[in-house]
């Protein structure tokens, strides 16, 4: 199917973009296009006007300063499973782009594209909630009268296809806290075979001090609303040795944090993807902890 009629506008700059936004009443941003324009093939989005950001090269770009890794919104996933300094400060974020989609999907797709669509069924958002990430927007008018506001990623994603962006709002950067030697990082999912979608992702960060897990921050994500916080797989894990078997009775815990909107479809039901959380979870701490290694 074709997409209906819609204009066309590039923008000059950021300022330019959000100006566009404001006068075009339903106009969207169009990054890589790999969300957007499936979704505007299928009629399920029918936007008089895209703004293509696509030149803005100030949106684009990966930099580590001070301790903080900063992703410009445009920056591809390519771009980023290609990035020594990603690999260094956050390779959990490394290896989840890596395995994203295709190496089309990869060139194309951008990280702001990603977490601005808010598809349950994406990496990112999971991945980027363990990180403990902060999302950068540019408004016309911010929290400072400068017109830029920061979000944090538990208050980021509101759910299906929902985001904390404001209609005239664009993503510009996500920044996180580079890893510390003493904090290990995981992502494991079971992927779709054909898209490499999340059927469950499961991401983990947990701090070791002196063999003891001093600090988690663990999240699920694919079948359910928005990324999921575990807390009482956290705090099950904190204070204990990250043995084979205080993981497996932590992550069980998992079931009480996810509630009832559990999605499934054709491909797996909620209750078995409910049941492949704790299983993922497991992985995903195993592999950070060293219990189990990549072939
Ligand atoms: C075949 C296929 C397989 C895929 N597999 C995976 C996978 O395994 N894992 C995974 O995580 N993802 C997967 N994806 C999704 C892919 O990662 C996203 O489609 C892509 O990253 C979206 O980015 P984009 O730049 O193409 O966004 P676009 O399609 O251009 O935009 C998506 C939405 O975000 C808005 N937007 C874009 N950028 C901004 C911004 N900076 N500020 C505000 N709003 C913005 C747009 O207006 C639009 O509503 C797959 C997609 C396809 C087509």
């Amino acid at each position: 199917m074709f997409a209906k009629q819609f204009d066309y506008k590039k923008a000059s700059s950021v300022s330019d973009a959000v100006q566009l936004l404001s006068n075009n009443d339903g106009a969207k941003i169009l990054a890589g296009g790999h969300s957007l324009i499936p979704m505007m093939k299928l009629r399920l989005a029918q936007p008089p006007m895209l703004i293509d950001i696509g030149g803005l090269e100030e949106m684009r770009g990966i930099s580590v300063e001070n301790g903080n890794l900063r992703i410009g919104a445009l920056t591809t996933h390519a771009e980023i499973a290609d990035s020594h300094d990603v690999k260094d400060a956050a390779g959990i974020l490394w290896e989840a782009a890596y395995g994203i989609g295709d190496p089309q999907v990869r060139n194309r797709g951008t990280i702001g594209g990603n977490v601005a669509h808010a598809d349950p069924a994406t990496d990112l958002p999971t991945v980027l909630t363990v990180m403990d990430a902060k999302f950068v927007i540019q408004g016309q008018k911010g929290m400072l009268g400068g017109g830029s506001r920061v979000v944090s990623a538990d208050e980021f994603f509101l759910g299906p296809y929902e985001t904390a962006l404001g209609e005239n709002e664009i993503l510009t950067s996500i920044e996180m806290p580079v890893l510390a030697a003493n904090q290990h990082a995981e992502y494991a999912k079971m992927a779709h075979p054909a898209t490499s979608f999340a059927v469950v992702g499961a991401g983990v960060v947990v701090t070791v001090d002196d063999s003891t897990c001093t600090a988690a921050r663990v999240a699920v994500g694919g079948f359910v609303p928005k990324p999921t916080r575990g807390p009482s797989v956290e705090q099950a894990l904190v204070g204990k040795e990250l043995t084979a078997e205080n993981i497996a009775a932590a992550t069980d815990l998992i079931e009480n944090d996810l509630g009832s909107d559990a999605f499934g479809d054709i491909f797996a039901s909620a209750e078995y993807r409910q049941a492949m959380a704790a299983i993922e979870l497991k992985h995903a701490i195993f592999h950070a902890t060293g219990l189990a290694h990549h072939e």
